[in-house]
């Protein structure tokens, strides 16, 4: 896969309380590496990562926010220009499966184009550990309730990383062509007053 050669970008935004493995997901992801020291940084950054999904080239963008991690921190400028995010919690820690609650109603909240726009999943991480607290049942339950999709995943073992990550943006990309073909339909069909008959040559003004 050549370097600046895709066909699609696709920009995605990791949110969730602070230590549940963001950042060691999205760098299991993009650079096939895990650290076991915490890797505390300010701020929102991003990994890319070329990816082939569906027999196309992606470009994926990977949004880490480090600094923003109390839900109440977020404002609308932290989502702009997502295209898909993702909540993650850690299944050794149930007050961050708890606030799971919180940062959907914080993307509720904050998100102009509304969360029925975009595509949001809920990520429980650190499923190699054995002792986790939050059950895989519970969890799946909690998820559909509140009306997203549920994956779970280890940035240390990379168990079920790609996979999520490439669901999620296979659905964004879903959304985009969906929302391409509503403009192309927009505009093959012009509006009888913009329309002027002029000999055999029909003119749209735009
Ligand atoms: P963040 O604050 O959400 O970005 O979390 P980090 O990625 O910095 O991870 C916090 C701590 O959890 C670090 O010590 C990581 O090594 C550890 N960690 C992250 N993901 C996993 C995982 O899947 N399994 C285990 N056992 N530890 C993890
Ligand atoms: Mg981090």
């Amino acid at each position: 896969m050549s370097k600046n050669n895709y066909d699609e970008k696709c920009r995605l935004l990791i949110i969730g309380d602070s230590f549940v493995g963001k950042t060691s997901f999205l760098s299991r992801y993009a650079r096939g590496t895990f650290n076991l020291t915490y890797l505390a940084t300010a701020g929102f950054e991003f990994f890319t990562k070329e990816d082939e999904i569906d027999n196309k080239n992606v470009r994926i963008e990977l949004w880490d926010s480090s600094g923003y991690e109390k839900f109440h921190s977020l404002t609308a400028s932290s989502f702009s220009n997502a295209e898909g995010i993702m909540v993650m919690f850690d299944v050794t820690n149930p007050t961050s499966f708890e606030n799971v609650r919180n940062w959907t109603e914080s993307i509720k909240t904050h998100l102009s184009s509304g969360i029925n726009n975009i595509p949001v999943i809920i990520i429980g991480n650190k499923i190699d550990i054995v002792e986790r607290e939050v059950k895989t049942e519970e969890a799946k339950k909690y998820c559909n309730d509140l009306g997203f999709k549920y994956y779970e995943t280890s940035a240390k073992t990379g168990e079920n990383v790609n996979d999520t990550i490439k669901s999620l943006v296979r659905e964004v990309l879903k959304k985009k062509i969906r929302k391409n073909k509503k403009e192309v339909n927009v505009m093959e069909i012009p509006k009888p007053q913009d329309s002027k008959k002029e000999g055999n040559c029909c003119c749209i003004i735009l």
